[in-house]
């Protein structure tokens, strides 16, 4: 069995940031983000990172049900059954260079497997933002805002936003500020990786 980066077992249960008592960490309690919890497969390092570029980057569309089954496993892991599953929505010119939506191609297996149903096209990128690698997390917040639409009513509902890696979280906070709009009660982000090698300074998620 091949090793995979796991992420440290005690950690934030908002942003998954090691924290050696599990709660709540600083950045979170200090500038609470608008989703209420995040799962990731795994740590976002080697060989995972490969996987996930090869997939996006090459097309390697045959990745995608190998990375939905790494979710899939942790979060049979939680008794958890949101509502429904939004794909973090890709801008139009995005979508047409890459060909696919990377995130609707996990929710598709994760939807099949667990019996939740996807809502496509409920929200879209109307911001065509740059590329996020590289930025530091403060313009990374200014770079997204208002990024998202979302024209569904989601009053009452949980919320699962499937995502391949979360970085600093700010573009799924951003995502989430606008179901939270539309009325979400409860948003958990369900991610493939997280990456945790970016300086956690306090307040990522400030606007
Ligand atoms: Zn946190």
């Amino acid at each position: 069995m091949i090793h995979l980066p796991q992420l440290p077992e005690n950690h934030c249960p908002i942003c998954l940031w090691p924290v050696p008592t599990a709660e709540i960490c600083g950045a979170c309690l200090k500038k609470p983000p608008a989703f209420t919890r995040t799962i990731a497969a795994l740590r976002y390092s080697f060989p995972i990172d490969a996987l996930i570029h090869s997939f996006k980057y090459q097309a390697n569309l045959a990745i995608a049900p190998i990375l939905a089954d790494l979710l899939i496993k942790k979060l049979t892991t939680t008794a958890m059954r949101p509502d429904v599953i939004i794909p973090m929505p890709l801008h139009p010119i995005r979508l047409r260079e890459r060909g696919f939506n990377q995130a609707m191609e996990i929710s598709r297996y994760i939807s099949k497997h667990m019996g939740i149903m996807i809502l496509p096209d409920s929200c879209s990128r109307i911001k065509h933002t740059l590329p996020q690698t590289g930025l530091p997390w403060k313009d990374r917040q200014k770079n997204i805002r208002k990024a998202f639409s979302c024209k569904i009513d989601l009053s009452g509902k949980h919320v699962a936003v499937v995502d391949d890696v979360m970085t600093t979280g700010a573009t799924l906070n951003e995502l989430a500020k606008t179901l939270r709009q539309q009325g979400a009660a409860e948003i958990s982000n369900w991610v493939v990786a997280r990456t945790l090698s970016e300086i956690h300074q306090t307040g990522p998620y400030m606007v």
